[in-house]
Formats: structure tokens, C-alpha cells, sequence
């Protein structure tokens, strides 16, 4: 697991907490929209980014106590990486509140998290209405699994929410089909 990115303080990506934003490298999908192609290959290859160790992102932590509430872990796609669970755990323990950023596509690492309580705050793209998935995110997106994740965030107790990226390929009725997946029933 690689740290691609790190932003040090957003008033905008947590709600209620001032946070840093983590990136993660590698995505199982591939959107043609994506507004962080580099982050999609699991070995950064571009050469354009920094790449930070873990040692490094506890130090920031540690230098951030009292300065920050909490941390957002995105990507990429955090959920491919099975030593997930251990970095949120660490943060956790470090006393930080963590929100993930997901495509939806790991209903099983989702439930897990949410079980052993590494979460705080999920929020879970939904990319398109069911039919058009692949043709937004690439033949590797399996419409099964969003649904999966969706249905297991329905039934969670923390703060989540479900979100969009507004492109051409989208129009009105989609998008208020896609509001319709994310209502609870
Ligand atoms: S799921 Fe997110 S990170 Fe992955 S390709 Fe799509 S937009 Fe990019």
C-alpha cells in the first residue's frame, strides 16, 4: 500500500472536522472522468509525485495533534488494499477521527471496518444509474458489489452519505434515479 498524497488540513472533506486527506495509490476501476488518473495504476510510474512512508504520516500526525480532528483516507480506491484495516486501526489509536472514501466496489472490506468500529464517516460514490456503470467506470466495475456496499451502509450506525461526480455522460432523469438508489426505504 502507497501513500501518493497528503493533504494537510481541509475544512471541506470531513464534515464537522477539520481533517487531512490521505491518498492511496491504485483503483480497480477506471473512470474516464478521473480526476486522478496517476492514482489509478498501483505502482505510481508518472514520476510526479511524492511518495510518503508510513513512518512519515505517523510523524505528521503526531506534529498535528490538537490541530486537526480527523483524517480521511481516499484514493484511488482505499478498499483494494488488504492493510487497510491496520492503517485505520492506527489512526484510531492516535485519536483521530477517520472517514473513507469508497467507489463501492468491496462490500466485504466495508463490513469489516464498519465491525471492528475503524470508521467514522463513509462516503460511497454512486458513479451512475446500474445499466450505465461500465461504461462510466470501465468493464471492471461489477454493479453487484456497489449495491452490496450501499445496502450494507443503509444499515449502518455512523454518518455516511452517498455522492456523484456531475459529468456529460449523466442526465436529469439519471441522476434522480440515482438519488432514488441512495433513499432509505
Ligand atoms: S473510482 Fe475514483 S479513483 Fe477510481 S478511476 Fe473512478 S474516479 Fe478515479
Amino acid at each position: 500500500m502507497r501513500i501518493s498524497g497528503l493533504v494537510g488540513s481541509s475544512l471541506i472533506d470531513f464534515p464537522d472536522c477539520i481533517s487531512c486527506v490521505l491518498f492511496l495509490q491504485g483503483c480497480n476501476w477506471n473512470c474516464w472522468y478521473c480526476h486522478n488518473p496517476q492514482l489509478i495504476p498501483l505502482e505510481n510510474n508518472t514520476g510526479e509525485q511524492v511518495e510518503y512512508s508510513m513512518e512519515t504520516f505517523k510523524d505528521f500526525l503526531d506534529r498535528r495533534r490538537g490541530r486537526l480532528d480527523g483524517v480521511v483516507v481516499t484514493g484511488g480506491e482505499p478498499t483494494i488494499h488488504h492493510e487497510l484495516p491496520a492503517l485505520l486501526s492506527m489512526i484510531k489509536e492516535m485519536g483521530y477521527a477517520v472517514k473513507l472514501d469508497t467507489n463501492g466496489s468491496n462490500p466485504r472490506m466495508v463490513k469489516d471496518i464498519l465491525d471492528a468500529n475503524l470508521v467514522d464517516y463513509i462516503a460511497m460514490d454512486i458513479k451512475a444509474p446500474w445499466e450505465k456503470y461500465r461504461k462510466i467506470c470501465g468493464s471492471g466495475a461489477n454493479v453487484d458489489r456497489v449495491k452490496e456496499t450501499l445496502d450494507i451502509l443503509k444499515r449502518c450506525s455512523i454518518g455516511w452519505e452517498a455522492r456523484t461526480t456531475v459529468c456529460p455522460s449523466l442526465d436529469s432523469k439519471d441522476l434522480l434515479l440515482m438519488e432514488d438508489y441512495a433513499r432509505l426505504r
